[in-house]
């Protein structure tokens, strides 16, 4: 992966770079983020940088052998741990061979592609004693090829106490040993660990990077379209370009006829619903919550007669009229029963549990806000 396969972040790549060149890599740095601001391909870039054999002034060559075998994942100088889930006898030696293959695939992953990915739905992923016990084994060794011996740690997160043990390693490398913390909860990482890294904050895109992203790339034409997904994305790419799946489908009718449903407390029609809801797998229900909560502040701005010019002149209809049942009040249990709903499924991904959990929930807020929406709406 090189820099320039990484959409913007111009800033952090010439921090990067410049660091290499100069001569001061720090031997342990924090790459810290929130979901979807490419700081695993940002990572692995830099490490292809640090190891190219021909590097140029602003990226790595990409036809140099470590290049080469840095595009497959499959250098023997770079190794990765990340969370997994089985037995005290895996590691993640065990999952390597999907974890390539899906970063090559989407570096943009996130860890719900992950979950997904390895099945691990309703699976404790983790990293555990004999991984890291593996870490050492593996740095242990001479670099075989380049210069450095390269550990990327996808989401230290989920070292917990375990990662006590490395400490020690991470403070007294063995000779031309980087480590390389990629993080998206930074409040969840052991002190000890951060106290021992350099910090490279990497922010998140802008809705106007966003949107031109999408239109750049052509998963949008129409700018309205594009300008709406950037909002529902707050930041998060990987997000956004799942959401061209969606925005472009009969969403905002689902949408409109389950909270309808819901309101009026038709529980065959709910369940009937499921299925069509639920066909899409994850991605698509995950999309749909996210379409909710986009809807929901939409309630909220119009209810404060603010414009609210983004939406199609449909969805500014429904808006207008569900600003009545959906107010200050309800907005703050309604919007966190989504975002709960939103956490699960990227988590243990029942899907249908979780809709129906959701659908009785947004029941009880909204009944008692209004005695007809049923008639109202429509
Ligand atoms: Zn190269």
């Amino acid at each position: 992966m090189k820099f320039s396969d990484i959409y913007g972040h111009a800033d952090i790549k010439a921090k990067l770079i410049n660091s290499a060149t100069s001569g001061r890599v720090a031997h342990a740095q924090l790459f810290t983020s929130k979901e979807g601001a490419l700081s695993l391909p940002m990572a692995i870039a830099f490490a292809q940088f640090l190891s190219c054999t021909d590097k140029q002034l602003e990226d790595s060559c990409g036809i140099c052998g470590s290049c080469r075998k840095y595009a497959i994942l499959a250098h023997p100088d770079l190794h990765f741990t990340f969370p997994f889930f089985g037995d005290a006898k895996t590691s993640c030696n065990d999952f390597i061979a999907e974890f390539r293959e899906n970063v090559i695939k989407n570096p943009m992953l996130s860890f719900g592609d992950w979950v997904d990915a390895i099945h691990g739905e309703g699976k404790n992923l983790n990293i555990n004693i004999l991984e890291i016990r593996s870490i050492f084994r593996k740095l242990a060794l001479r670099a075989y090829e380049s210069e450095y011996k390269i550990l990327i740690i996808w989401l230290p997160e989920f070292l917990k106490k375990e990662g006590n043990i490395l400490l020690k390693l991470v403070e007294e490398p063995p000779d031309n040993t980087i480590f390389l913390f990629v993080t998206e909860q930074q409040s969840e990482i052991l002190p000890t660990i951060i106290s021992r890294t350099q910090v490279l904050k990497i922010a998140n895109y802008s809705h106007a990077e966003i949107e031109q992203y999408l239109l750049q790339n052509e998963l949008v034409t129409d700018v309205n379209i594009a300008r709406n997904i950037a909002l529902m994305a707050e930041g998060n790419l990987n997000r956004a370009v799942k959401l061209t799946g969606g925005v472009e489908s009969p969403i905002f009718e689902m949408f409109r006829n389950w909270l309808l449903n819901c309101h009026s407390g038709n529980m065959e029609n709910i369940f009937e619903f499921t299925d069509k809801l639920t066909e899409g797998g994850k991605d698509f229900f995950k999309i749909f919550l996210i379409y909710g909560l986009h809807i929901i502040r939409a309630t909220m701005v119009s209810a404060h007669q603010a414009e609210t010019n983004w939406l199609t002149p449909n969805e500014n209809e429904f808006v207008n009229k569900l600003s009545k049942f959906i107010h200050i009040e309800n907005v703050q249990e309604i919007y966190k029963a989504f975002n709960d709903s939103i956490f699960e499924t990227e988590r243990y991904g029942n899907v249908k549990l979780i809709y129906i959990n959701l659908s009785l929930k947004l029941k009880s807020s909204m009944r008692p806000l209004v005695k007809s929406m049923a008639t109202q709406i429509n």
